[in-house]
């Protein structure tokens, strides 16, 4: 069937029974008369023609080249849990919850409140943290929320003079990103040698114009800020608040709070901490959590406890709507289309039951277990710029013979030829040859020796053959890309391929 007599199959029968348009009778011959002229094509769509079964092959195809955590490890640095168990996916497709609709009336949906009240409170008692909101779609669209909620803090007060947020050059760069796309000025603190923050440096920064610090700890190299209480007094001290960037929360996990260490907002990225989908950048869930004294400016809707135990949704209204379920006049408001990512929110939800309160404790000792496991077992043959613990993840700077003029891209290239997805590599920026190696607590020991052992066969090949390091990789469906030339031309039509075959 050509393009056109498909798209006008598809046309009729989406119109049938609708006024002016009626299914041709006694005919298999559809024709776009029923359309009106001035919508008709003159010619048919330039589109490419194949059947069904070209098509279906040609994806399942696709898709086999993909690599995936179901296909082999997956150690990539900052972006914590990389494990999506399968009875999430069973309960985030149970039809009770795919059927539900936003606007639903609360008391039909009582039970999906109940997951978003109950992670509430989960996440409040793993963080120490007063109340949380779902409603952030990803760990950056959460620092913004947190942010705002610290500027309206200030406002809120009349202290409108602080409008800088303190962050630490070791941050990622959503933090900075996030500050100034919330109208703050940014203000860098410096890194020790040993990777923590500079406390004297953060000293010389400190006044009453400072909104916030927003710290990450542990911090980005994957090392405690062992600091962080002292830190948090001084910006107390001089009136502001501390914001916990949560993306690395996964070796605290009933471990330690960030509510004891004194911050007084954070985000936790569900994608990352808690076993949700992390792929092509979402889709994601970025809650936050406030301490007490702030809860009245997190955004809007909110799910409540009502006296009579059942739950129901507070939004902001304007004033002549304004009823029952109105929230407080402080709050920011709705930051994003309803309730945040739903199915996330699910998956989430599903994980933290099926490991449950007392696992959890396991959760954080594990997974810095096997980080430290594969340091001790590299860091003869990579260099290892900043040596001790470290907690879930941790930093190679390149190989530590530099006389083979093998970089950390050769080597993450290498590895795919191997069958392992490539750590994340140059960031963070403090060192040239980042190498950022994270296992998770979800790997068994077979797969982590297998790694490494692959590991210690690369830099043993950087020194015997390093043609073939450098020419990585080999075994895969493309060779090594030029990462700039499909950045900056990418070919995104399907005419395009066919002029350049
Ligand atoms: C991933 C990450 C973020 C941003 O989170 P997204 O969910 O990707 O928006 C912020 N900070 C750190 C340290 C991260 O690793």
């Amino acid at each position: 069937m050509n393009n056109r007599l498909y798209g006008n199959l598809i046309f009729e029968l989406s119109h049938q029974g609708r006024k002016g348009y009626s299914f041709p009778k006694n005919s298999y011959e559809f024709s776009t008369d029923a359309l009106p002229p001035a919508v008709r094509r003159s010619e048919d769509a330039e589109l490419p023609e194949c059947d069904e079964l070209t098509v279906v092959r040609h994806y399942t195809n696709l898709s086999g080249n993909n690599f995936g955590v179901n296909n082999g490890f997956y150690p990539l640095g900052s972006c914590t849990m990389k494990y999506n168990p399968v009875i999430n996916e069973e309960i985030a497709n149970m039809q009770e919850f795919v059927a539900l609709h936003p606007l639903q009336p609360a008391d039909t949906c009582q039970g999906a409140l109940e997951v978003y009240y109950g992670l509430q409170g989960m996440l409040s008692e793993l963080t120490g943290m007063s109340e949380f909101t779902l409603n952030p779609f990803a760990g950056a669209h959460g620092e913004l929320t947190g942010l705002m909620v610290i500027r309206a803090y200030h406002r809120s007060r009349g202290d409108d003079k602080r409008t800088k947020v303190i962050i630490p050059d070791s941050a990622h760069g959503t933090n900075p990103a996030s500050a100034a796309v919330c109208g703050l000025e940014v203000i860098e603190v410096k890194s020790l040698q040993d990777g923590t923050v500079d406390v004297e440096d953060l000293k010389t920064k400190l006044d009453d114009t400072v909104a916030a610090m927003m710290m990450t700890n542990p911090n980005t190299l994957g090392l405690y800020e062992k600091h962080a209480h002292e830190i948090a007094a001084l910006v107390h001290e001089c009136g502001g608040m501390m914001y916990y960037d949560g993306a690395n929360f996964n070796p605290m996990l009933g471990v330690a709070r960030p509510g004891d260490m004194g911050f007084d907002v954070m985000h936790i990225n569900l994608h990352k901490t808690f076993s949700t989908p992390h792929g092509g950048g979402g889709p994601g869930d970025g809650p936050i959590g406030v301490r007490k004294g702030l809860e009245e400016f997190l955004p809007t809707p909110r799910v409540v406890l009502k006296e009579d135990g059942s739950l129901t949704v507070r939004t902001s209204l304007p004033e002549y709507l304004k009823g029952e379920n109105s929230a407080d006049d402080t709050s920011l408001g709705s930051v994003g289309a309803f309730f945040g990512n739903f199915g996330v929110i699910l998956r989430a939800f599903s994980y933290i039951l099926t490991i449950g309160k007392e696992n959890m404790k396991m959760v954080g000792p594990l997974a810095t277990l096997n980080a430290n496991y594969i340091k001790e077992s590299l860091k003869d043959v990579y260099e290892l710029p900043i040596d001790g613990v470290c907690k879930h993840e941790f930093v190679f700077n390149g190989l530590k013979d530099k006389s083979t003029g093998i970089t950390t891209m050769d080597v993450a290239k290498r590895l795919l030829d191997y069958g392992y997805h490539a750590p994340t590599i140059y960031f963070p920026l403090l060192f040239h040859e980042s190498l950022m190696i994270e296992p998770t607590e979800n790997e068994s020991k077979e797969t982590i020796d297998g790694f490494i052992d692959v590991m210690r066969k690369i830099a043993q090949e950087a020194k015997d053959n390093p043609d073939i390091v450098k020419s990585a990789p080999h075994n895969t469906p493309i060779g090594r890309v030029d990462d700039v030339l499909a950045a900056k031309h990418p070919v995104v039509t399907f005419k395009q391929m066919k002029n350049e075959e």
